[in-house]
């Protein structure tokens, strides 16, 4: 019953994280004008704004002017009904019930967020500020809401995942610069160190270092085949946005014992690569 909630749910905040990364870029707001179709501007009526079914239902066209539905939505829409789910699946109990609660919500609003500024960059190549900003603000208070929850004093967690977030966005700084000297060109979006940040706020210092060994190992894999395969022109940029925010759900869904084994095995192995590339 609990798992029929949240993907009825997961599909609702999917089909509003979709007409948010369309919207956001498009200066548009996110309340007004109801849902409507792209192509000859009809205001939706009730069973087409069903997430999931509406697609199905309409065969991806629009009844008026039979303008296609993008398929992404539907996928958006389904991918968020699965992660609510898994969030569910893989929240831990917990010791006591609020502590349990709190660590449920509060996962479904961090991998939900994700999902929406991982559709911004891979849209538009933008990690707006003010949804960073937030996001590693709610990220700390859910730090030390969760530390209170259990009987801990909040203040040890809160100034760890606060130094991970500042190391977060100044490493990202400090590589963008350096990146920048060695390629003579723009080596990083400016948006991936806020993104850290928020990431350090959420994780602390081991899951942001987790976040970044993953990141980077398939951001790195992405790169060299689709140069291999003739996808990617010599230097055409990508957005890494997505590969953090994918690596920082995955963090979060994950128990810390399987993080401090793959870091083990991960970073040995980075360094040896970095070393390689350096020399
Ligand atoms: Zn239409």
């Amino acid at each position: 019953m609990g798992f029929v909630v949240a993907a009825v749910l997961g599909a609702c905040v999917g089909s509003f994280l979709s007409l948010a990364a369309w919207r956001l870029p498009r200066g548009e707001s996110l309340m007004w004008p109801a849902s409507h179709c792209p192509a000859c501007g009809r205001t939706l009526a009730w069973p087409e704004i069903l997430p999931l079914l509406n697609w199905l239902w309409l065969r991806g066209r629009c009844r008026t002017c039979g303008a296609s539905i993008p398929l992404r939505d539907w996928l958006v829409e389904g991918l968020t009904a699965g992660l609510w789910v898994a969030v569910v699946v893989l929240t831990p109990p917990g010791a006591g019930g609020v502590a349990g609660v709190l660590r449920l919500l509060a996962g479904l609003l961090f991998i939900s967020g994700l999902l929406l500024l991982l559709l911004l960059d891979l849209d538009v190549f933008w990690l707006p500020e003010p949804l960073c900003r937030w996001g590693l603000i709610t990220g700390l208070a859910t730090t030390a809401l969760l530390a209170a929850a259990a009987g801990i004093s909040p203040f040890a967690p809160l100034m760890h995942h606060s130094l991970a977030a500042a190391l977060g966005l100044l490493g990202f700084d400090l590589a963008g610069v350096l990146g920048t000297w060695w390629l003579g060109a723009p080596a990083l979006g400016g948006g991936d160190g806020k993104l850290a940040a928020l990431l350090g706020a959420w994780l602390g210092g081991r899951g942001l270092l987790l976040v970044l060994a993953l990141a980077v190992l398939s951001g790195g894999l992405f790169g060299l085949l689709g140069r291999l395969g003739g996808y990617l022109k010599p230097r055409q940029p990508f957005p890494f946005g997505p590969f953090l925010a994918t690596a920082g759900g995955l963090v979060w869904l994950t128990p810390e014992l399987l993080h401090r084994q793959l870091l083990a095995i991960l970073l040995p192995w980075l360094s040896t690569l970095g070393l390689a590339l350096g020399g």
